[in-house]
């Protein structure tokens, strides 16, 4: 039984509440997207609930989205026939906001307008837009198998109140109440211009009333006929339609439908395969890293569909963990409609396609290296970090991995990772056969590095890293075009094939005469150090430590450390 009741919203709310109705957002029009991609995403569901239970379904098979408006009364109304909500799902789904990364968002927010609209754009908010434009919301809804209807209200200023409805068909109306500078869009031609720059994408109808001529004959003017409706998107599944066909808006808006990015993508990559295994993949780069990029719970996956059937968000199991920045849409016909989480992990097929997928990726970004370095930049830039965890999780794809990676060196000294290892290969000195690295705290102390200086002396380029990561990923790199990695603060360097016969005779030469040297050094700190040796690879500084060959590096000791160990 549902009785009236008044309920606030969740902090969080309210706050992004207050950043909309303050018009933050630059484009009010995108309140339709939003409404009309979740009323897509509620048919999703049903389709999806319907394959284990058809009576779902009902008398009301077809599914689609119907967007209607009243000039007079100033109201919008997006209605459609999905899953719908109960009273619980109303409480849940609107007045809080469940959605990850969304308080971490709003800590994110300056205060500063500007930035803020920016932000706010890139983060997509779903429900919430609609006070964009309206300043009521009534949301009416018939869950899928109940029989009592709920209405569901607000002004948007901190509360909303819940109520039984008089509603008798399944799923949901929302009707919009415009404020009155937002009247415009009562309007059918500037409801179907959005729908067709926005919403064209998705996959079911989105129905008008049809613009009715003004009839010539007066007489049947006042005769009720029922309203004529036609279909203002293309309505197909955007990844089952032809390349060829698609234009880069459509898949841009498709993107944000699926990815809740709102910045355009970087790069995509649309493939239909064919053979002994069958799939469609669609498969986007975002141009910008999300907030919880290094949360390794994340959310991610791609968008799985069986026989165009929505099965579920985020199926992780197509992707390995480093290339968990890709976003997309993967329609099969090798799984089951029952297939579940725990099948998609055992599932020999769900490998294979991982294998493909993971190629596709690759291969995408090999490309984008190789024609548009300056977008690999941006790539880099933004996933570097990412990419990084590569050879220590995919062996296969080590060698691909490292062709992809890009780091700081010697040879220009700047922060900005750029230097490929081919290109630090086509740059090594006659007799050179080792890649040579400094690993350091930051990138002033790699390029300060005293290990540095005979490299700098025999114009030797050393690549400079810093990242957290790059200990782990030199310790699975080992070798790049047969060439052997080392740490220049590592162990005995030997550079003797880079040395003349002059130099040889110079160093043994200081070596014997400072045979007593040592031995005092060595005897003073004797507790302190494994032992003291004549180093040739100083030419300014008077001594350094280094490491062991197998010694646990320095940047990974100071991890330890700090982890307490
Ligand atoms: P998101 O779509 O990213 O989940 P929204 O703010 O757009 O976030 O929507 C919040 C939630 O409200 C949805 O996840 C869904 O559970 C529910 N919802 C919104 N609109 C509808 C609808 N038309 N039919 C059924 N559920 C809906
Ligand atoms: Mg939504």
């Amino acid at each position: 039984e549902i009785t009236k009741e008044t309920m606030g919203f969740q902090t969080e709310v309210k706050q992004l509440l207050h950043l909309m109705i303050h018009s933050l957002y630059s484009h009010p029009e995108i309140f339709l997207r939003e409404l009309i991609s979740n009323a897509s995403d509620a048919a999703d569901k049903l389709r999806y609930a319907a394959l284990s239970d058809s009576t779902l379904l009902g008398s009301d098979p077809n599914l689609e989205i119907r967007v209607g408006f009243d000039e007079d009364n100033r109201t919008v109304t997006i209605t459609d026939n999905g899953i719908g909500m109960d009273r619980d799902d109303m409480i849940a789904n609107l007045g809080t906001i469940a959605k990850s990364g969304t308080s971490e968002f709003l800590k994110n927010m300056t205060g500063d307008q500007q930035k803020d609209s920016q932000l706010i754009g890139k983060f997509g908010v779903g429900f919430y837009s609609a006070f964009i434009v309206a300043d009521k919301v009534r949301v009416e809804s018939l869950k899928a198998g109940e029989t009592q209807a709920v209405s569901w209200e607000s002004d948007g200023s901190g509360e909303f109140t819940i109520e039984p409805a008089e509603k008798s068909t399944r799923g949901t109306r929302i009707t919009l109440f415009l404020k009155d500078d937002q009247k415009k869009f009562a309007n059918g031609w500037e409801l179907r211009s959005i729908i067709r720059k926005y919403s064209d994408h998705i996959s079911i109808p989105i129905l008008m009333e049809k613009n009715e001529m003004p009839s010539e004959d007066e007489e049947n003017k006042d005769e009720k006929k029922a309203p004529e409706w036609e279909t203002v998107n293309t309505a197909k599944a955007l990844w089952t339609r032809s390349r060829s066909d698609i234009s880069d808006d459509e898949y841009k808006e498709f993107y944000h439908h699926i990815s809740h990015d709102y910045s355009d993508p970087l790069k995509w990559s649309h493939n239909a395969v064919e053979g002994k295994l069958e799939y469609t993949s669609l498969l986007y780069i975002p141009s910008k890293a999300p907030m919880d990029l290094y949360n390794r719970e994340m959310d991610r996956g791609l968008k799985l569909f069986v026989q165009r059937v929505f099965i579920m968000d985020k199926a992780e199991e197509f992707l390995p963990l480093y290339l968990r920045f890709i976003k997309g849409v993967l329609d099969t016909n090798d799984l089951s409609l029952n297939v579940s989480r725990e099948i998609l992990q055992k599932d020999p097929q769900v490998d294979s396609m991982r294998t493909a997928l993971t190629k596709r990726v690759l291969d995408m970004l090999s490309k984008m290296a190789k024609n548009d370095p300056e977008q690999y930049q941006s790539f880099w830039k933004e996933f570097g970090q990412v990419l990084k965890e590569g050879p220590g999780e995919d062996f296969a794809n080590r060698e691909k991995i490292a062709k992809l990676l890009r780091f700081s060196s010697t040879e220009d000294a700047k922060s900005e990772q750029t230097v490929s290892l081919e290109d630090y290969v086509s740059r090594m000195q006659e007799g050179q056969d080792k890649i040579y690295y400094v690993a350091a705290e930051s990138f002033n102390a790699a390029k300060s590095s005293p290990h540095l200086e005979v490299f700098r002396k025999k114009g030797i380029e050393v690549l400079l890293m810093c990242d957290r990561i790059d200990e782990w990923l030199m310790a699975h790199l080992n070798e790049f075009d047969g060439k052997q990695f080392e740490d220049v603060a590592r162990g005995d360097l030997d550079l003797g094939k880079m040395d003349s016969e002059e130099d040889k005779k110079a160093h043994e030469e200081v070596e014997k005469k400072s045979e007593d040297l040592v031995k005092r050094v060595q005897d003073v700190l004797s507790e302190q150090v494994e032992s003291v040796r004549v180093t040739h690879r100083l030419t300014e500084s008077p001594a350094c430590l280094v490491v062991g060959a197998n010694d646990m590096g320095a940047q990974m000791r100071r991890i330890m450390e700090a982890a307490g160990q």
